[in-house]
């Protein structure tokens, strides 16, 4: 009979936050899987367990995943954990659990810490629906697109970031955002736990050589400011220009406010307009 694969969720930062039932199976599996495996070692050696350990990270997910199911195929019982929380969230994991659903290998979630549900519950951002997008592309064309989704979503939005990036993802937001709200969560679970709340330009105020892990939250979109801007960019420009001329704007506020309901730069539509 083949073993079960456990998904276990373990501490964001405060050792206190790891289940009793995560403990009992750690203790009871045949093998762990961890990111790191001097990270999990620690973890281990505070709750006294002692267990073989196999590395398995994002560069050998794929060989080490067919090795995981071999195992499981051969009746080993494997829990898989990453540095911190939940794997598979923005985490390594989702390789060797969709091969072992393809191998009908019972695979069994063991809740516990998860960074971005905690900031979003403490966030005092509405929780009814929210859109977790893992950390912002790199690359300035996905990353562009990604912005102008988030400028129209009406849900609350939810993203990691490294510290040193930051600043550079909160000016990016700085003309797209206006005042809608914002909260940084930084240091979860952690000595230094800290919540941000403001506007964006209160935030960049504050984060001058911030430190520690983070986790950005922004308050969605008014739904009808939302609606009226879908309507307005599905416009063509000249019909778009007129709409606000129509408002007796003059033409420099006309492109002003055409470049930001399209997220371009205003010299672009100004251009278009000489
Ligand atoms: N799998 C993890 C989870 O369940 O949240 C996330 C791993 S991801 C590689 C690491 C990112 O999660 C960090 O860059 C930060 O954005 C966020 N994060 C993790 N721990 C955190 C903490 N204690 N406080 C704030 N953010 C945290």
């Amino acid at each position: 009979m083949s073993g079960k694969l456990y998904i276990i969720a373990t501490p964001i930062g405060n050792l206190e936050d790891i289940t009793l039932r995560a403990l009992r199976i750690l203790k009871e599996v045949d093998l762990i899987a961890a990111e790191d495996t001097r990270q999990t070692l620690k973890l281990l050696n505070h709750f006294e367990i002692t267990k073989p350990l196999i590395s398995y990270h994002r560069h050998n997910e794929e060989v080490k995943s067919n090795l995981l199911i071999d195992k499981l195929i051969n009746g080993e019982n494997i829990a898989l954990v990453s540095d911190a929380g939940t794997p598979g969230i923005c985490d390594p994991g989702e390789e060797v659990i969709k091969k072992a659903i393809e191998e009908n290998i019972e695979v069994i979630p063991i809740p516990g810490a998860c960074a971005l549900i905690n900031a979003l519950i403490a966030s005092g951002l509405d929780t009814k629906e929210f859109e977790f997008l893992g950390f912002l592309p790199l690359n300035k064309k996905l990353r562009k697109e990604k912005l102008r989704e988030i400028q129209n979503s009406s849900k609350t939005i939810i993203l990691y970031e490294a510290p040193h990036k930051m600043k550079t993802t909160l000016e990016d937001f700085k003309d797209i955002l206006g005042d809608r709200k914002v909260v940084l969560a930084r240091e979860l679970t952690k000595i230094h736990e800290e919540f941000i709340r403001g506007d964006i330009n209160y935030l960049l105020n504050k984060i001058d050589n911030i430190k520690g892990e983070m986790i950005l939250i922004i308050e969605g979109a008014e739904k009808s400011q939302n609606r009226e801007e879908n309507e307005l960019n599905s416009l063509s420009l000249e019909q778009h220009y007129e709409y606000y001329e129509k408002q007796g704007l003059d033409k420099k506020e006309i492109i002003k406010k055409i470049a930001k309901d399209r997220n371009v730069n205003k010299n672009e539509i100004y251009m278009k307009f000489i």
